[in-house]
């Protein structure tokens, strides 16, 4: 007994909660929790109902949505909307299709995309779009007519003469969110918070302005009868509703669970926002009679996907000197997990970045990963009286020297003095792509630094074995292999010398495109703005750095002495066909008898072009054993797919 009074108490914090966290989220548009903190809450609660089997007046467990807005005309809903029932795992997920098949013995499913956005009804008549209303609290919305019908793919006329009401998601894509963010005064944290606010927004102006989209994926009232979610699908279709472009019908649960996992690799790559998955009963007929909960229809289930997005506490913010002398600011979060990594570091490009973003130092702070990049600050979650303001450093935070402010960066200019600037410079000189020197990590190069005096790319070429042997963790075979990697680099590609130099935002795909059109160093190093434009894919800003790096004198000192020491970059133009002109390849999976470089070697040499992500603009995937999420994704978006043996056998 007193264990459930207990537990009921837990239950009245946690809707009180919720309770705030649904008015900043669905009245205001304006979330302070991240949707997985959020959710663990909510379920936190439903168990607790589970466990204890009461459940309070005004539980948001059995409520829709939030408060709607005052601002707004408000309009009952002629047909009760609903939230959907998450499935938590693949074991409930079978449970229920199970269930499903009780009603109906050949049940089948429809999958669909569970867009992120913002759920409106509209209702059409005579062919005519006469209204839009947010779903609200399910029973009674907000008119949005004026603004929803500013959205593009909203039609506004249809084939379809009878009374028709149709359900669907606002959404802003990434690109729109990208474009919209780079003018924006406070740029929008998400896609979600995006369309909501411009929807919701009293000035369809507005909302034009975010270029919405607006995908349809169910009918809520229509003369004609449907049998399956399938036949409803076509029709939408058919009168030119945008339904986007995933709709499958899944026979078997081993047939949702892969397509489901399929979506779930490829979800970061998509134009849209989703954040999970529909599955719904595909025949209509059985749906009465398996009914409604107060918030859910039971022939419907939502399997969410792994969020991408967290709340954290931004503990401090430091400041990194980088190759160029560019000093950056990176945020130190309190450690979070996210889609299975803790998250500690975070990036933060510039103080009007954070003073857009409106973040501070002891302040709660969304954060979001996103594919391989490094974690992002999207904004501001909470603010407490503790938070502090962010501060831009006026002097340099590793050599003290005053910063050059340039627009919103601030840089080091001591170019020669400053440790962090050297030690990143000579590590990118090093790496990879660049000079290709084994064994240097980022590390090894600060203890030349220190114990040797490495100052500038040709100093790499005065070290001598002895010179090593002695140093910490330098043995007799380690010291030979590192000289002999140094004097190999001095034969080097003429792209890869000039992906070394560093020059600003020069990455190695612009180099080689670079030593393809100017072939030499004196041709590039002679070459006007106009003339370095012309290059594919070069703009004028990176243009102007490439002229800039060859004006200072710093800079052609430092190659005059590479040139000394016997370094000889060098176009080898092996172009031997163009039989790849134009196509993009990826590789991915081990190849049976070739590396990937000589992979990558090949194509280069007919002509063609590598990348290391998979989209709807890669030409083919070259993959081998073990080949892993790019050949997924290569498949879900019908990509050609070549065995070693097929692409030699184009050549
Ligand atoms: P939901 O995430 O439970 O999903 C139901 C909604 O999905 C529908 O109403 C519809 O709008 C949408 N949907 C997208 N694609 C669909 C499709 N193909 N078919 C049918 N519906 C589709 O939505 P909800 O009930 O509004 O909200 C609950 C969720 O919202 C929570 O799980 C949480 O993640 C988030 N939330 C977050 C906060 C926060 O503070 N971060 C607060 C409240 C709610």
């Amino acid at each position: 007994m007193s264990d459930n009074s207990e537990k009921i108490e837990l239950m009245k914090e946690l809707i009180k909660k919720i309770d705030l966290y649904n008015y900043h989220y669905y009245t205001l548009d304006d979330p302070i929790v991240s949707d997985k903190e959020y959710d663990e809450i909510y379920y936190k609660l439903v168990d607790l109902e589970n466990e204890t089997g009461v459940v309070l007046p005004n539980s948001p467990t059995q409520r829709v949505g939030g408060d709607i807005l005052d601002k707004f005309v408000k309009r009952k809903h002629e047909h009760r909307l609903y939230s959907l029932m998450k499935v938590r795992s693949f074991p409930d997920l079978e449970k229920w299709t199970n269930e499903m098949r009780q009603f109906d013995k050949n049940a089948d499913f429809a999958l669909e995309y569970k867009f992120d956005g913002l759920q409106l009804v509209l209702e059409y008549q005579n062919g005519q779009f006469q209204s839009a209303t947010t779903r609200g609290n399910g029973e009674i919305g907000e008119d949005v007519t004026m603004q929803v019908r500013t959205i593009s793919s909203v039609p506004l006329h249809i084939p379809y003469k009878e009374k028709l009401l149709v359900q669907g998601e606002g959404m802003m894509t990434k690109r729109a969110l990208e474009i919209y963010n780079r003018t924006a005064e406070i740029p929008l944290k998400n896609t979600r918070n995006g369309v909501a606010g411009a929807i919701r927004n009293l000035d369809p102006k507005e909302t034009a302005k975010r270029k919405l989209d607006f995908f349809c994926y169910s009918i809520i009232y229509c003369e004609k009868k449907f049998k399956t979610q399938e036949e409803m699908h076509e029709f939408l279709k058919e009168n030119g509703f945008n339904v986007g472009d995933y709709f499958k019908i899944c026979k078997c649960l081993d047939e949702l669970i892969k397509n489901i996992e399929e979506v779930g690799k490829i979800k970061k790559d998509l134009q849209v926002d989703i954040d999970g998955m529909v599955i719904k009963l595909n025949q209509v007929a059985p749906r009465e009679e398996i009914g409604y909960t107060n918030k859910f229809p039971k022939w419907a289930r939502a399997y969410k996907f792994e969020a991408e997005e967290v709340s954290t506490m931004l503990e401090d913010v430091i400041w990194q000197v980088g190759r160029s002398g560019k000093v950056s600011p990176v945020a130190v979060l309190e450690p979070v997990e996210l889609a299975g990594a803790t998250i500690s570091r975070a990036t933060l490009n510039n103080i009007d970045d954070i003073r857009k973003k409106n973040v501070y130092l002891k302040s709660r702070v969304f954060i979001r990963r996103s594919n391989e990049v490094i974690p992002e600050v999207l904004g501001l979650a909470e603010k407490y009286d503790f938070s502090k303001e962010i501060e831009e450093p006026k002097i340099c935070p590793c050599c003290g020297e005053a910063l050059v402010k340039k627009g919103p960066l601030v840089f080091c200019k001591n170019h020669d003095g400053c440790k962090e600037q050297i030690v990143a410079r000579l590590t990118h000189f090093a790496s990879r792509d660049a000079f290709d020197i084994v064994g240097l990590s980022e590390k090894t190069i600060n203890q030349f630094y220190e114990d040797l005096g490495l100052r500038h790319f040709s100093d790499f070429y005065s070290l001598t074995k002895e010179k090593l042997v002695g140093l910490e963790k330098f043995q007799d075979k380690k010291a030979e292999n590192t000289i002999s990697s140094i004097e190999k680099s001095k034969h080097i590609e003429f792209a890869r010398f000039l992906y070394g130099l560093g020059i600003s935002e020069v990455g190695i795909k612009t180099a080689k495109d670079l030593a393809k059109t100017f072939k030499t160093l004196d041709g590039l190093k002679n070459a006007s703005f106009e003339e370095i434009l012309q290059v594919e894919d070069v703009g004028e800003i990176i243009a102007q750095n490439i002229v800039d790096f060859f004006r200072d004198e710093n800079n052609l000192n430092e190659i005059s002495r590479l040139l000394a020491v016997g370094v000889t970059p060098k176009h080898e133009d092996n172009q031997k066909s163009n039989k790849f002109e134009g196509l993009t390849f990826v590789l991915t999976g081990t190849l049976p008898n070739m590396t990937r470089q000589e992979m990558t070697k090949l194509i280069e040499e007919h002509g063609g072009k590598t990348s290391s992500s998979v989209s709807k603009n890669t030409s083919y995937v070259v993959a081998g054993e073990e080949a892993g999420s790019k050949l997924d994704k290569a498949r879900a978006l019908g990509v050609p797919i070549l065995t070693e043996e097929e692409i030699l056998k184009m050549i």
